[in-house]
């Protein structure tokens, strides 16, 4: 990148992006990746809206509450509360809910934390007991309830994660592999009403190099632990699929994710009212009797090797 400067100024340039191609400064970069979020917020977001961030403290929800916080401060009567999820994973989640904290309390946001071990009766390194290659599922699980009871709790009309557009590639493929077409084109971001909260993810344009790079020109870059329990097998293998086909073809991912696009609007939105029903254990929303956390929690205590479906998340909740 040396001796090469922005596209658009001539500075000196701290990115080299391929789709399309363009180098770009500091001021450049941030300006460009604020302009696409607020593009990507366009039609979500209204006045009088109550919007639950979820803060993991990491480096997507980082920038997505700071990025958040400047673009709705002169919306009028939009509020935001951070809503932080701690699972419980010694010798990681500290340091994370620190960051999240100063963070929070430095913008002036509202801060909620909520645990596995009031929700769910158990932390995550207790459930995962005899089972740790279920780690991100289990977790990913409970974190989605986490969230929704923390933004219900909260009155929220609207959640927000920080989902990246890598992360969204990689769920593209993942269900496509799977040969799981109906969760790929899996719509929450409208809601439902009685249901669930409209769940929007305004980062999903922005790659994670992107996102990285953002941060660290702005001085909010934390270098944190990584969760001891991250990457599911397939996913970890996507990832490095989708890493080297963008690297050859720039773009990829973003076609992908427009494809997916393309078939949900041929299919029309779903899930469809009257698709959901009632857990008949916990009440919560569930596709059939029985909730995904009502599932992972039941299967704490029994030995048995079924695996849990790693579909039963939706992504990684950052
Ligand atoms: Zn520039
Ligand atoms: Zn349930």
């Amino acid at each position: 990148m040396a001796g090469k400067g922005c596209s658009l100024c001539g500075k000196p340039a701290v990115i080299r992006l391929f789709d399309p191609e363009r180098r770009l400064c500091a001021d450049h970069l941030l300006a460009d990746c604020a302009e696409r979020v607020g593009a990507a917020l366009e039609g979500r977001i209204a006045p009088g809206d109550r919007v639950a961030v979820g803060l993991s403290g990491g480096k997507d929800s980082r920038l997505l509450l700071i990025l958040l916080h400047r673009l709705l401060a002169s919306s009028e009567g939009v509020h935001l509360v951070a809503i932080t999820i701690d699972e419980g994973i010694a010798g990681y989640r500290e340091e994370t809910m620190e960051a999240a904290a100063e963070l929070t309390s430095r913008l002036g946001v509202d801060h909620r934390i909520l645990s596995f071990s009031r929700l769910f009766g158990a932390d995550l390194d207790a459930l995962l007991t005899n089972r740790v290659e279920q780690g991100c599922t289990v977790c990913g699980v409970l974190r989605r309830r986490a969230l929704e009871v923390g933004a219900a709790d909260a009155h929220a009309t609207v959640i927000a994660t920080g989902h990246n557009l890598d992360d969204e590639a990689q769920s593209v493929l993942m269900n496509l592999l799977r040969g799981d077409l109906p969760r790929m084109v899996l719509d929450t971001s409208g809601g439902l009403p009685e249901c669930f909260i409209p769940r929007i993810k305004p980062l999903s344009i922005l790659s994670e190099k992107e996102i990285t790079v953002c941060l660290m020109v702005m001085g909010e870059f934390v270098d944190l632990p990584e969760c001891p329990y991250a990457g599911g097998a397939l996913r970890g293998e996507v990832r490095e699929i989708l890493a080297n086909l963008e690297f050859r073809y720039p773009g990829t991912m973003r076609r992908l994710i427009s494809s997916r696009d393309q078939v949900r609007d041929i299919v029309g939105a779903i899930p469809r009212q009257g698709e959901i029903q009632r857990c008949l254990q916990c009440g919560g929303t569930a596709s059939g009797e029985i909730c995904s956390v009502c599932r992972v929690l039941e299967r704490s205590d029994i030995s048995s090797g079924t695996m849990i479906d790693e579909r039963d998340t939706d992504a990684i909740d950052r």
